[in-house]
């Protein structure tokens, strides 16, 4: 067995950077361990943007993390130098009494988030790239702080200043056991043992096979993203457009990144489906994007906003790993007093990941956080 460390933190995606990143600057000695590579393509946290929005309509009991996580983006964005929040502003489509439009209403008015309610005869002169929208919306809502995250450059930042505090990040070691014991923790990864004060467990669509004491039904829903290329040239409407959430009659919502092409990464407008998806595991899932899921990314998109219709000229798979009322666990293991988890960010846990980081080193450090998370706990699945 090797040297003590004060954390370990298992799972360096979103969530697990975070924590190593909140535990370092605090002068914690932390150790990170990864079974890809970070920033890797086969969890939960790739594909170039990652909405950030505040006015939540999954819940107002949200906002006041989104506004630290706000604080904290900005934070990593000067430490780090790099660009990686864009504040294009996000466009919400619906129905007046529905489930987006009333929550994000509910929430903006109760917090006091700056929103434009648009009414559809006015949107070509708003967002012309909308004006021909074929589903039945009552209502558009413009949340102008809104925008979007690099993933996968705000993993790599945070790593990065993790490490520059001392932090110690293990890559391509799969952890495949861990033990609490009265004092310390056991953790073990490609056959070395580690022991720590603390575990901080934050393994994604992999919290099935890793946390199996966790009484929480989790289910891992396989999701396909494309990358739209319009037909013709309309490249200055498509980068002055906002990012869109906008619910479909009989279907799932669409959402969609403006053209924010980066290193590495397809260009076009990101679009995707929230709330469908097929169920998988995460060594199991089927990386195949099929040739009639790329169609169905095609035609929704082409309904929302005819004018920038086009191929889907890149794609990828994702997951998300759902939880059964829709809302994250962020909370110590059950009966366990040295072990926290952060898991079932159900395809909108990006724009948290700071403040779950903040959340988990308190943990880790003291047991408990003055952070208001009370109601993301597991014990609501007893
Ligand atoms: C297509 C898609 C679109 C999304 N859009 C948005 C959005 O617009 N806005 C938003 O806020 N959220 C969005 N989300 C959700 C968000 O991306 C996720 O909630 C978040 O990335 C989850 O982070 P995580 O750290 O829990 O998981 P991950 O980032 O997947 O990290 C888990 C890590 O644990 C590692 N791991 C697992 N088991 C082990 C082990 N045994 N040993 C070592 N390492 C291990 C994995 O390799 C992985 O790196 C989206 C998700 C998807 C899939």
């Amino acid at each position: 067995m090797s040297q003590k460390w004060d954390v370990i933190v298992v799972g360096m995606g979103a969530m697990g950077s975070a924590a190593v990143w909140h535990l370092a600057r605090r002068g914690m000695r932390v150790l990170g361990i990864e079974q890809f590579s970070r920033g890797h393509n086969r969890g939960s946290s790739h594909g170039g943007s990652r909405i950030i929005r505040n006015a939540y309509f999954e819940h107002s009991n949200y906002v006041p993390l989104l506004r630290r996580s706000d604080v904290l983006w900005n934070e990593l964005e000067e430490r780090s130098g790099a660009k990686l929040i864009h504040r294009c502003g996000l466009l919400y489509g619906g129905l007046h009494a529905s489930e987006v439009i009333a929550g994000v209403r509910h929430s903006a008015l109760l917090h006091g988030i700056q929103f434009e309610s648009i009414e559809p005869a006015k949107i070509s002169n708003r967002f012309p790239a909308f004006a021909k929208y074929a589903e039945p919306i009552e209502e558009f809502i413009f949340e102008p702080h809104a925008g979007f995250v690099r993933p996968e450059r705000a993993i790599c930042a945070m790593l990065a200043d993790a490490e520059e505090n001392g932090a110690i990040v293990r890559e391509g070691a799969a952890v495949d056991h861990w033990h609490e014991r009265a004092d310390f923790v056991e953790v073990t990864a490609g056959g070395i043992t580690e022991c720590a004060d603390a575990l901080v467990l934050c393994p994604g669509a992999w919290t099935p096979e890793l946390a199996r004491e966790l009484n929480v039904p989790l289910v891992n829903a396989r999701q396909v993203i494309g990358w739209i290329t319009p037909y013709e040239s309309r490249q200055d409407e498509s980068n002055a457009m906002p990012a869109f959430f906008m619910e479909r009659e009989g279907g799932a919502s669409m959402y969609g990144v403006p053209t924010a092409s980066d290193q590495g990464m397809p260009s076009g407008i990101k679009v995707g489906f929230h709330g469908d998806g097929q169920e998988c595991t995460a060594d199991s899932i089927d990386r195949v994007v099929r040739a009639e899921e790329i169609s169905a990314i095609e035609k929704a998109f082409a309904r929302a906003a005819p004018s920038l219709a086009g191929a889907v000229t890149a794609s990828t798979v994702c997951m998300y790993t759902n939880t059964p009322d829709g809302h994250f666990v962020i909370d110590r293991m059950p009966r366990l007093r040295r072990t926290s988890i952060a898991c079932g960010f159900c395809g909108h846990g990006f724009k948290f990941a700071p403040v779950v980081g903040e959340i988990l080193a308190d943990l880790a450090m003291r047991g408990e956080t003055n952070l208001p998370a009370d109601f993301l706990r597991q014990n609501r699945f007893a």
